[in-house]
């Protein structure tokens, strides 16, 4: 079917005036504002038009990249069942975010978070000979994790649409050849979104296997920390940074230990504010559940836990999870924000700059009260001390230590993996070598978070009147706003006219006809980020001229008529 305006009266362009109460960050203020989504429950969302216009643009460019990369679609359950999760483990390491139903015949299942074991299960079927290999398979699909923090709008869902591919080898070199292609792949489709997208090395997390990177856009709003090093182009997830043990000693303990009274004070600022010190003079205590008994795990207050080096804590329980507050306070007999390492019956781990502090500031185990002038060694026994904290700004480039890193916030747009023969050993997914022996294939998985980038792209490209769009994946490339539609016939006829051209050419436009204040089209406009935008009014008319304006730079110039298409032409990204 021949492409066609769209008519502003009958479009549902749900628009609210009034900024969201909830909404934190632009894109998600902007999605609901310009009615791309609306909230059905906490991080599942409904699409509405202008929102899946988008949506589907952004999911063919993903597509046309890898098809040409050589990948093919399926489409696989989002209902998954427990066996196959159990022959991967996973149905017991996954955790809460994994949704668990049963159905009528009291068979257990999950909604699928991510795909490897079905796919596997397909290479296991369809695969015998290493002649059918390589083969990579993808799907656009809906995805479930039941977050424990949703937010951001879709961002941070719980239901989201994830693209999945996964790549099927004989050997590891045929894997790092596909994982190479695929790595080429997502650098065209970030750049066809229009997203300044860097990839950067990460951790493989649950998921398993070892050389993994994610792609992230570079926002203030992102929830990663990026470590940068420009001297020697190093781009890490902070949580990817080992720290080498810090320099320098334990300063001799010069107080006596006692116990302060701290009324009303639960976290680490407000102790720092009600002492007057910094948190650098403070110690964070936190406990996990471990295997065999909880685990005691203590960092400098200004320092934050890294997950994944204390999930290298022996008999700790992965994935970590954090002892209840009522769990916390039968062992110490305090609230969370009042305990602290001193006399407790428990395996403490120290971080290896919380273990230089001398004369610190703890909790006493006793609500409302800490001890100051603590000392290891003195008033507590030496701890286990490993590396635990996050990297922070100045900390070491690990391939340049002499060099220190600069932080960045990131949105994590995809991620990449080689999974090696994790899930094809556990899955049974083997297929025949030339010497016809059977062997496990080697796999990798690619995943983009197709929901969040719609989100990403808004981040990177707003502006305090809505969302700039680039050209790629706007919902309409133009917008016609005749003035007058109602009135006058010649401003009817033209604007018709134009935007039945505009059409022909291959654009994609919305033709505000509605009987509107042109302030409002023109605050509506710009809030739904079209590129390009042409008023029609009677006095250019007379001169045989429109108004265009580019959304991105604002500028405005008089066009003729006959030279609309080639002034947005020129104007195009
Ligand atoms: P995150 O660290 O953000 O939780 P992840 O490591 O769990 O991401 P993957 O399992 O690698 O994510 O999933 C592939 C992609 O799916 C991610 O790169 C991200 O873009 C997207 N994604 C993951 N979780 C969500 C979510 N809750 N909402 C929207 N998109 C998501
Ligand atoms: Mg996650």
């Amino acid at each position: 079917m021949a492409n066609h305006p769209y008519h502003a009266s009958r479009y549902l362009l749900a628009t609210l005036k009034e900024t969201p109460a909830d909404a934190e960050i632009a894109s998600h203020r902007l999605m609901l504002r310009a009615g791309m989504i609306r909230r059905v429950a906490a991080g599942v969302y409904n699409w509405l038009p202008v929102g899946h216009r988008v949506l589907s643009k952004v999911q063919a460019i993903i597509r046309e990249e890898l098809n040409a990369a050589g990948a093919q679609e399926v489409l696989m359950p989002a209902v998954q069942p427990a066996e196959l999760w159990q022959q991967s483990g996973r149905w017991k390491d996954y955790g809460p975010e994994l949704l668990r139903m049963t159905d009528r015949h009291q068979r257990e299942f999950c909604f699928g978070p991510t795909h490897e074991e079905v796919v596997t299960m397909i290479a296991r079927n369809e695969i015998r000979s290493y002649r059918q290999l390589p083969m990579n398979l993808y799907q656009v699909q809906t995805k479930f994790r039941d977050e424990i923090r949703p937010r951001f709008g879709v961002m941070r869902a719980r239901e989201f649409i994830m693209k999945d591919a996964y790549s099927f080898d004989l050997d590891r070199e045929g894997m790092e050849r596909a994982y190479e292609i695929m790595r080429r792949a997502y650098v065209r489709i970030f750049e066809r979104l229009g997203l300044d997208a860097r990839a950067v090395a990460a951790d493989s997390g649950a998921i398993g296997g070892s050389v993994s990177h994610e792609f992230h856009v570079l926002a203030d709003s992102g929830e990663d920390g990026i470590a940068l090093c420009d001297a020697v182009d190093f781009a890490a997830n902070v949580e990817t940074i080992d720290l080498p043990a810090p320099a320098g000693s334990r300063p001799e303990a010069r107080e006596t230990m006692q116990v302060v009274d701290t009324p009303n004070v639960h976290t680490i600022d407000e102790l720092c504010a009600f002492l007057d010190v910094p948190a650098s003079r403070t110690l964070k205590t936190l406990v996990f559940e471990g295997e065999h008994e909880p685990v005691v795990v203590v960092l400098r207050g200004d320092h934050e836990l890294n997950g994944v080096k204390a999930e290298r804590i022996e008999g700790i329980t992965t994935p970590l999870r954090m002892a209840s507050a009522t769990g916390i306070e039968s062992l110490t007999g305090a609230e969370p924000g009042s305990i602290g390492p001193v006399g407790l019956k428990l395996r403490v781990i120290a971080d290896q700059d919380a273990v230089l502090l001398a004369d610190f500031i703890c909790g006493a185990n006793e609500n409302d009260k800490h001890r100051t002038g603590v000392n290891w060694g003195r008033d507590l026994p030496e701890p286990e001390v490993m590396d635990l904290r996050k990297a922070v700004e100045g900390d070491p480039c690990p391939t340049a230590p002499d060099k220190p890193i600069t932080i960045r916030r990131g949105i994590e747009v995809g991620h990449i993996f080689q999974l090696g023969t994790k899930y094809s050993e556990s899955l049974d997914a083997t297929c025949l070598d030339d010497a016809g022996r059977a062997r496990p294939m080697f796999m990798g998985c690619y995943g983009i978070g197709v929901t969040r980038v719609v989100a990403a792209a808004i981040e990177q490209h707003n502006d305090e009147n809505g969302i700039i769009w680039p050209e790629s994946i706007a919902p309409f490339q133009v917008g016609v706003v005749p003035i007058g539609y109602h009135k006058s016939d010649e401003v009817r006829r033209v604007s018709d006219e134009i935007a039945a051209s505009l059409c022909e050419a291959g654009y994609e436009v919305l033709l505000d006809e509605r009987n509107e204040r042109p302030g409002v089209m023109f605050a509506e406009m710009d809030l739904l980020g079209l590129p390009h935008r042409l008023v029609v009014g009677e006095r250019g008319l007379k001169n045989g001229t429109v108004e265009y304006r580019k959304r991105r730079s604002g500028e405005t110039i008089e066009v003729p008529l006959d030279d609309i298409i080639t002034a947005i032409g020129d104007n195009a990204d």
